[in-house]
């Protein structure tokens, strides 16, 4: 999405400041930047300021498709700003900075582009306020030919990566710049709104309509910020450790459901197995929600979306000790960049593994060695570069495998104490921020005291098959004594969860 280069236009806004203000060292009210410079999509985010908190404040029809209300952005500017941009598509009634009316208007090259003029230029390094509100229907908002928002027959899901909530609210929308986030909306008593986060309250304001009322404290990138309306089946219980634990099941999901409770109703367990190799479970609320809107799963902070293939051949825990483990890989430390999607994908992909082992269902060994087999040296599945795919292949199937296997690689090279010691210090040191990929590997030489160039390079920055498995292994071709590889017991149900993440984002 938006893959239009907006670096010319920042450029001349920078040039023109300087004469303005002599005296005052160069400051002067310029326009922020209508991106945050991210290579993959220079249009995601902005620049001159860094939101702290939104209080998405709405209601929804379903019947209609309309969606209307308030979103109030509490902000830091970064320079001094005589406009600033965020990213939205629905139309906008009004926008108000420091309580004061604000000009605002689509960028015409980037109607996705919100350019909000204040009445008066912004001091630097001020708290601003700053409220929009808007009335739209977005399953018809088309954004560089994407439609995020997905209409159901009973309600919408605002579920999507890179992007969904230009669809729903607006934003500084790249994870580098998370925030808290309330997430209050109204729907028909017949449906309910699930979001991120503690359910603090249910309330009614007129008749026939509920208000839901979401919390999330932990600071969360815009992307997973999530809104699942529908007529929901919905479970509330706490987990062991204290933490609320809300499940919702689509009942249009007919004869997979008890599949998707069986699986999904697990992720407290899950949850504690991946803590004892990752640390601490890093947020406040544990959950699921199973829809039948959605062809793919997305780790929305601690209420991660399931689509409707997970389940097709039964439970199927390993996409719920995947999306569980983005937790910490992905949500809790978030993609500095998004060409950076190994540290996503690679260690939620290899938490299954880590899954299945603890299952008895296949060995990481075993999972890795099966996989390296898998595919064949000339397969284009070798020609992806995983620590920079590019963003037309930033989900390709290899940056799941591959990059699983690079992991593996690691822990074979630096055995289990140093492997598990170097992933839980990441998440420690990362917690709650965004990372880059070689901060990653300068860790592990660091806690391992072992040079580990050769490696990454052989694993995530070159391509082609590596000459031998993680395992050491030469390719399975070249072996005569142990005959054909014999799949792990959870090698299916990987594959099929890789199929169904990877299919939906070659759109
Ligand atoms: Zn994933």
């Amino acid at each position: 999405m938006r893959l239009r280069t907006r670096a010319g236009l920042g450029a001349v806004a920078a040039g023109v400041v300087t004469v303005l203000l002599g005296g005052t060292a160069g400051a002067a009210p310029a326009a922020g930047a209508p991106g945050v410079g991210d290579s993959y999509y220079p249009g995601a985010g902005n620049g001159g300021y860094d939101v702290s908190h939104y209080d998405i404040r709405l209601t929804y029809q379903p019947t209609t498709d309309q969606l209307s209300g308030t979103t109030t952005i509490l902000a830091t500017t970064t320079q001094e700003l005589s406009s600033f941009n965020l990213d939205f598509g629905l139309k906008v009634n009004s926008v108000r900075v420091n309580n004061a009316p604000a000009k605002f208007a689509n960028d015409p090259e980037d109607p996705s582009e919100l350019v909000v003029t204040p009445a008066r230029p912004l001091a630097a390094r001020q708290p601003i306020t700053v409220v929009v509100n808007y009335a739209d229907t977005p399953s018809k908002v088309v954004i560089d030919g994407v439609t995020a928002w997905k209409k159901t027959p009973d309600g919408a899901l605002a579920v999507d990566e890179p992007q969904s909530a230009e669809w729903w609210y607006p934003s500084n929308d790249h994870p580098t710049d998370k925030a808290t986030f309330d997430v209050s909306v109204e729907v028909p008593d017949n449906v309910s709104a699930l979001s991120n986060g503690t359910l603090v309250r249910k309330t009614k304001n007129r008749a026939g309509w509920t208000r839901w009322n979401w919390r999330s404290t932990q600071p969360q990138a815009t992307y997973l910020t999530s809104l699942e309306v529908g007529a929901f089946e919905i479970f509330q219980s706490t987990t062991p450790n204290g933490q609320p634990f809300i499940t919702a099941y689509d009942p249009s999901l007919g004869e997979a459901v008890p599949a998707a409770k069986a699986s999904i109703e697990r992720t407290p367990e899950v949850n504690e197995f991946l803590a004892t190799r990752f640390g601490p479970y890093p947020f406040e609320a544990q959950g699921g929600v199973a829809s039948n809107g959605l062809s793919f799963a997305l780790e929305n902070q601690t209420r991660p979306v399931y689509g409707r293939g997970f389940w097709r051949s039964g439970t199927n825990t390993s996409v719920v000790a995947h999306e569980n483990a983005h937790q910490w890989f992905g949500d809790s430390v978030a993609v500095g960049s998004w060409s950076d999607i190994w540290l996503n994908e690679g260690f939620a992909t290899y938490a299954e593994y880590l899954w299945s082992e603890h299952e008895g269902e296949g060995t990481a060994d075993e999972l890795a060695e099966y996989t390296y087999d898998s595919y064949p040296a000339d397969s284009p599945f070798w020609q992806v570069v995983v620590a920079n795919p590019g963003a037309d292949k930033q989900f390709d199937g290899a940056v799941y495998d591959r990059g699983a296997l690079a992991v593996h690689a690691l822990r074979k090279a630096v055995g289990d104490e140093a492997f598990f010691t170097i992933l839980k210090t990441w998440q420690a040191r990362k917690k709650g921020g965004t990372a880059r990929i070689p901060e990653f590997i300068a860790l592990a030489e660091k806690i391992s005291g072992k040079p580990l160039f050769e490696l990454f390079q052989t694993w995530i920055y070159a391509k082609g098959k590596p000459s031998v498995s993680p395992n050491g292994q030469p390719a399975a071709a070249a072996r005569t004594a142990s005959g054909p590889p014999v799949a792990p017991k959870s090698y299916p149900a990987i594959q099929l969860t890789h199929a169904e993440l990877a299919a939906h984002h070659r759109h």
